[in-house]
């Protein structure tokens, strides 16, 4: 089925959309991004996701495309439109398209350009990678300084996944002076005696939107946490381990660096929050 997606003000068939090739979303990497994903054909946690990217824009002192409504209202039409039932809207902002190249930002006129898409994935609350748990391998963190803006330059994420693939692992979590930063596309946790063990915020890493929430829940149901940077070498001699992202969801870590992490299964703290992640984004979807 081709899919509707949106450019501009526009709801076009994908294989009509079309974007500049002077775009600085494609010429310099200009632009930040959103993943907001749908079950039962509603979003999870939109608010957190239009909060972070006002934020990111802010930051990169890029226009505002749209107001939070009609950003809202996007979304809502193309998972109609695309009679998504599970799955994710994708959304990107750039800084538009200046009509030549130029390392220097165009002047106001010089509007950001809007992109958004679907992408069905039938069941996927119901992950089979939940239920086995996944492995990772961990690779040196070489991205920039400011991880904490969502930009679209993932090419040292991408090529991280690769890393694992080549390795026979599923995902790679990034080290930056000895201690874990985040996963490729994901942030990282230990549980160690009990206590739920996560880098805490800065500049270092991204702050998800399933990691706030993640943190909320876990605080409510009286779990310990505790945010501090942990090592490789922590995560091997942990009880268990997990990641969090608005499309994984809570994902069990079972390995890492070939090392089986505690009983070499998902443990029952990342199978627990995982089921009250579910439950409780699910009440509050719109
Ligand atoms: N860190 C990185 C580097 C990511 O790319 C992502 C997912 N976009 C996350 C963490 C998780 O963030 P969220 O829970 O908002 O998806």
């Amino acid at each position: 089925m081709s899919r509707i997606v949106y450019v501009n003000g526009q709801y076009l068939p994908e294989t009509e959309a079309k974007i500049s090739i002077f775009d600085r979303g494609f010429l310099m990497a200009d632009g930040v991004y959103e993943v907001t994903s749908v079950l039962d054909g509603k979003l999870l946690d939109f608010a957190g996701h239009s909060v972070r990217l006002a934020r990111s824009l802010k930051e990169l002192d890029i226009a505002t495309p749209c107001s939070d409504d009609e950003l809202l209202a996007i979304h809502r039409e193309l998972v109609a439109r695309n009679e998504v039932v599970d799955g994710m809207v994708y959304l990107q902002v750039t800084r538009g398209n200046p009509g030549d190249r130029d390392f220097a930002f165009p002047g106001a006129d010089v509007k950001p350009t809007l992109v958004m898409f679907t992408q069905s994935k039938p069941g996927m609350a119901d992950s089979a990678q939940a239920k086995t748990g996944i492995k990772v391998i961990s690779i040196e963190d070489i991205r920039w300084g400011r991880r904490d803006i969502k930009t679209v330059q993932l090419l040292y994420p991408s090529m991280g996944k690769m890393m694992a693939k080549k390795a026979g692992a599923d995902d790679a979590w990034m080290v930056e002076d000895g201690h874990v930063t985040e996963g490729t596309s994901n942030n990282a946790y230990i549980v160690k005696n009990g206590r739920i063990i996560t880098r805490q915020l800065s500049h270092d890493i991204l702050h998800g939107i399933t990691r706030a929430a993640v943190l909320r829940f876990a605080a409510e149901a009286q779990m310990e946490v505790e945010e501090r940077p942990f090592t490789i070498e922590e995560a091997k001699a942990a009880d268990e381990a997990f990641y969090t992202s608005a499309s994984a969801f809570v994902m069990p870590v079972v390995e890492v660096d070939e090392a089986a992490i505690g009983t070499g299964k998902p443990g029952p703290v990342a199978t627990r929050l995982r089921e009250i992640y579910l439950e409780e984004s699910r009440k509050t979807a719109i």
